[in-house]
């Protein structure tokens, strides 16, 4: 396939990953089923177990669809070779285990999405690998947490739930001058929005689950490395088994051809949603990266291209009883695990786990996705939501209770 690396992101977008040619004049790169792949004589037989053979001899190494998706996601990232995992949480959790061994010190980000940091706390640990955590505004202070034996820091920036944006630049040059390597979940941001290796990441992860299938139509992970890393996460996830099904491979693929005007809207939807919900009196305070005064901003600011359609908002009243209300109220809003697809979402998070760094919060914690609705339809939705719980605690409760008789 060729190179297209000195276009813009829009065409990159509408070009990279197929070849029309290989295909029949067909526009897209087919999504191949297999197993068996047959050799043509012995000697293509004996021939089909080199390296430098792109499919190997055997469906589990990937198929051409593989291999395109591979190709784009690792150009857009700007890495060198990328390698696709079944879901966003195996992506993550094959790329610690590709570089760390017993004995072996890993630094985490105390921001880190959940199931990351249960595979680090539980797994890890118990292969013998010492864990720790540190503040995500930590910067070149990583310096302080360096062991002998630290061979990892894992970031996600803006990080899942409270959204701190991490100076990757520092840490990177920090990492690096103690012979480790690091490691991002870049999810959030996407290849768009975050240019990893640019910054100084070594391997780069996206859950390709959320905005590169972008329609909550399946599950998908890639890991996208540069030339030292690449060996190494290659093979361990080639002994490990590690493989995708070619219908979330093709539906990655097809997601990239609109990534870029998807993002742009909820880019705008969340930024615009965000902003009026800082004014409501219901909302203590709004966690996101665009906004003035977030913890980040200006490393946002400096090292990124956009924002994406999740953030959070931290209510007024931990009152137990409002969450019932506040989602009942909600209609365009649903109530789900995930995000990144065309629909907006809100989730009630509870408490983020931390070890590194306090974190307290006045109210509940609400982690919301803007869609591609109208933003003022989800406006709408959302400040009358939270309308109804900003009122004195009894009315609270008798609007509430109006609420469950009129729907019962
Ligand atoms: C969702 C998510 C993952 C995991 O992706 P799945 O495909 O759901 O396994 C990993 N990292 C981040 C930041 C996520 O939001």
């Amino acid at each position: 396939m060729n190179s297209f690396a000195s276009l813009q992101p829009e065409t990159l977008l509408t070009s990279t990953g197929r070849d029309p040619a290989a295909y029949g004049g067909y526009v897209n790169t087919p999504a191949f089923r297999g197993s068996t792949i047959l050799a043509s004589s012995y000697e293509d037989w004996e021939a089909s177990k080199q390296g430098d053979n792109p499919y190997r001899n055997y469906g589990r190494y990937g198929s051409p669809t593989t291999r395109a998706l591979e190709a784009a996601v690792a150009e857009l990232e700007g890495g060198y070779r990328a390698q696709v995992f079944p879901s966003g949480l195996s992506a993550c959790t094959h790329a610690l285990m590709a570089f760390l061994s017993c004995g072996d010190h890993v630094l985490i980000a105390d921001n880190v999405y959940g199931p990351t940091r249960s595979f680090a706390d539980h797994t890890l640990r118990r292969f013998g690998v010492e864990v720790s955590y540190f503040a995500p505004g930590i910067g070149a202070e990583i310096q302080s947490l360096m062991r002998p034996n630290t061979r990892l820091v894992f970031v996600e920036s803006p990080g899942s739930l409270t959204f701190e944006v991490c100076d990757i630049p520092a840490i990177a040059q920090v990492t690096h001058a103690n012979n480790a390597v690091v490691i991002a979940d870049n999810s959030w941001a996407s290849p768009l929005y975050f240019k990893p290796f640019a910054h100084g990441v070594d391997v780069s992860i996206q859950a390709a689950t959320k905005y590169i299938l972008g329609h909550s139509d399946g599950l998908l992970g890639i890991v996208t490395c540069n030339q030292n890393t690449w060996e190494r996460l290659q093979s361990s996830a080639h002994v490990f088994g590690e493989t995708a099904g070619p219908e979330e491979v093709y539906l990655a693929l097809r997601g990239l051809r609109t990534l870029s005007v998807r993002l742009k809207q909820h880019w705008q939807n969340g930024l615009m949603l965000a902003q009026q919900l800082a004014l409501h009196p219901a909302v203590a305070q709004v966690l996101h990266p665009a906004l003035p005064g977030a913890p980040g901003h200006e490393i946002w600011q400096r090292d990124f291209l956009g924002a994406t359609g999740l953030f959070a908002i931290v209510l007024n009243s931990a009152a137990p009883e409002i969450l019932p209300c506040f989602f009942r109220e909600l209609k365009l809003f649903g109530i789900g695990l995930s995000w990144g697809g065309f629909e907006s979402l809100a989730l009630p998070v509870g408490t983020p786990v931390r070890s590194a760094t306090p974190w307290a919060q006045q109210g509940h914690l609400i982690r919301i996705h803007a869609g591609l609705e109208n933003v003022e339809d989800l406006i709408s939705d959302m400040t009358s939501a939270l309308d109804h719980i900003h009122t004195p605690q009894h009315k609270t409760k008798m609007a509430c209770a109006e609420a469950q008789a009129t729907s019962a």
